[in-house]
C-alpha cells in the first residue's frame, strides 16, 4: 500500500495527521487516490445520512457590496456590475415560492449591503420565521460586529455562513484588501459558533496563489473549529477582477477535498456547490458521490439570478428557478439519492 492509500484509511479512521502529510497527500494524489477517498467518503454519507440530499433555496438578496476582495466579481471596485437589491417583499415571495416547492431552509446571501442594516436584517429574519415556523434560515451576508450577530440570533436566524476563505493569514493578505483580516474572520466565525449559530466555514479550491500547504492548513484549522458546514467550491476567475487572467481551480482538486473533508467530518453539511456544477457538467452530482450531501439551488428572481455573478457563466442563471429545481431532483435521483424536504439540520447529539 502506498502513503496515499494510508493516510487516506488514517483519516477514515478518525485520525489527525500533521499538516506535511496532508500537504504531500493533496499534491501527489493519483486517480486510484481519489477513487479511494471518494467511496470511503460516500460510504460515510451513506451511514450518516442515508440516500439523502438536502436541498437549500438560496436567495441573494443584493449584488452591492463595501467590500472589495480580488476574486469576487460583486466587489465594490467592479463598476461594471449591474447592482441590485431585494425589497422585503421580495424575500418573502421568494420564500413563499421556495416552501410551495417544499423547501424548509432558506439562505439569505449577498454582498455587504450598507443598506441592510441590523433593523432590516432583523426584520426579514422575523418575518420570513414568523410566515414560515418549520423553516431554518440562514445568513450568509459576511462580516459583522458581535453584536449584530446576536441580533441576528434573537432575530431568529438558525445558521450562518462565513467561509474562512484561507487559513494562511499571508494568503489572506494576497486575496483580500488590506483593511479585511484574517483575524477578524476569524472572530467572526468564533463569534457565530459562541451564539449558537450552525456555522459554516470553507473555501475556494484553486484560488490564486494556494499552495497544498495552504489547503493543508485549510484541514487542519476546521479540524480544530469543527464546523456544522463547509463550503467549498472550485474558483473561478471573474473577468472585471484582478484575477481575471488566473486558472480556475480543478474538478478533480475539488472533489477529492470533498472527499477528505467529509472523512475527517462525518456529519458535517457539506454542499456540492453550484461553482462544482459550473465547472463540469454534472458536477455537482459528482460532488454528492463524492461525499457531499447538500445541493443550494437558486430561488432568487430571474434578473437577480443573472447579475449576482460572483464568476462568470454561473449554472443557472438562465431558465426558469422552477425548471432548474426539477432539473436538479431528477439529477439527483438520476444518480439514486433522494432530495430532502426536511430542514436538515446538524445532528448535534453525540457530536464527532
Ligand atoms: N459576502 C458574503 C457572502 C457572499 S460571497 C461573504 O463574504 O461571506 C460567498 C462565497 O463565494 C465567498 O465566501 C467565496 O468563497 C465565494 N466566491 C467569491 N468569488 C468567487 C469566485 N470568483 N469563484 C468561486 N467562488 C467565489
Amino acid at each position: 500500500m502506498n502513503g496515499n492509500q494510508a493516510r487516506i484509511l488514517a483519516l477514515a479512521r478518525g485520525e489527525r495527521l500533521p499538516r506535511e502529510e496532508l500537504a504531500r497527500l493533496i499534491a501527489t494524489r493519483s486517480p486510484e487516490d481519489c477513487e479511494t477517498a471518494a467511496s470511503l467518503a460516500r460510504e460515510t454519507a451513506l451511514r450518516e445520512f442515508g440516500r439523502k440530499v438536502y436541498f437549500r433555496g438560496l436567495i441573494e438578496f443584493t449584488n452591492y457590496c463595501r467590500n472589495d476582495c480580488l476574486y469576487c466579481g460583486i466587489r465594490r471596485s467592479n463598476r461594471a456590475a449591474l447592482r441590485y437589491r431585494l425589497s422585503e417583499e421580495e424575500i418573502l415571495l421568494c420564500c413563499r415560492w421556495g416552501h410551495e416547492q417544499g423547501l424548509r431552509t432558506f439562505v439569505l446571501q449577498g454582498g455587504e449591503d450598507p443598506y441592510f442594516t441590523d433593523e432590516r436584517v432583523v426584520s426579514i429574519v422575523r418575518a420570513v420565521k414568523a410566515a414560515y415556523p418549520d423553516c431554518a434560515v440562514t445568513l450568509s451576508i459576511g462580516e459583522k460586529p458581535y453584536e449584530s450577530y446576536a441580533r441576528f440570533r434573537e432575530a431568529g436566524a438558525d445558521r450562518y455562513l462565513l467561509r474562512h476563505e484561507t487559513a494562511s493569514p499571508a494568503h489572506y493578505g494576497k486575496l483580500h484588501p488590506p483593511e479585511m483580516s484574517f483575524e477578524n474572520r476569524v472572530r467572526c466565525l468564533h463569534d457565530l459558533i459562541a451564539l449558537g449559530f450552525q456555522t459554516g466555514c470553507g473555501m475556494m479550491v484553486g484560488a490564486p496563489f494556494q499552495t497544498p500547504e495552504n489547503l493543508a492548513e485549510d484541514l487542519l484549522f476546521m479540524q480544530d473549529l469543527k464546523p456544522q458546514m463547509i463550503g467549498m467550491g472550485p474558483f473561478l476567475p471573474h473577468k472585471d477582477t484582478p484575477f481575471r487572467d488566473e486558472p480556475a481551480g480543478t474538478a478533480e482538486d475539488t472533489l477529492f477535498l470533498l472527499s477528505i473533508v467529509r472523512l475527517m467530518h462525518p456529519r458535517v453539511l457539506l454542499p456540492a456547490t453550484t461553482a462544482l456544477g459550473t465547472l463540469l457538467p454534472g458536477g455537482r452530482e459528482r460532488g454528492i458521490l463524492a461525499g457531499a450531501n447538500v445541493v443550494m439551488p437558486n430561488i432568487s428572481p430571474d434578473e437577480a439570478r443573472a447579475r449576482y455573478q460572483l464568476y462568470n457563466n454561473k449554472l443557472g442563471t438562465a431558465g426558469a428557478a422552477a425548471d432548474n429545481l426539477a432539473a436538479l431532483r431528477e439529477s439527483i435521483r438520476a444518480i439514486g439519492y433522494e432530495p430532502d424536504p426536511g430542514r436538515g439540520d446538524y445532528r448535534w447529539e453525540d457530536k464527532q
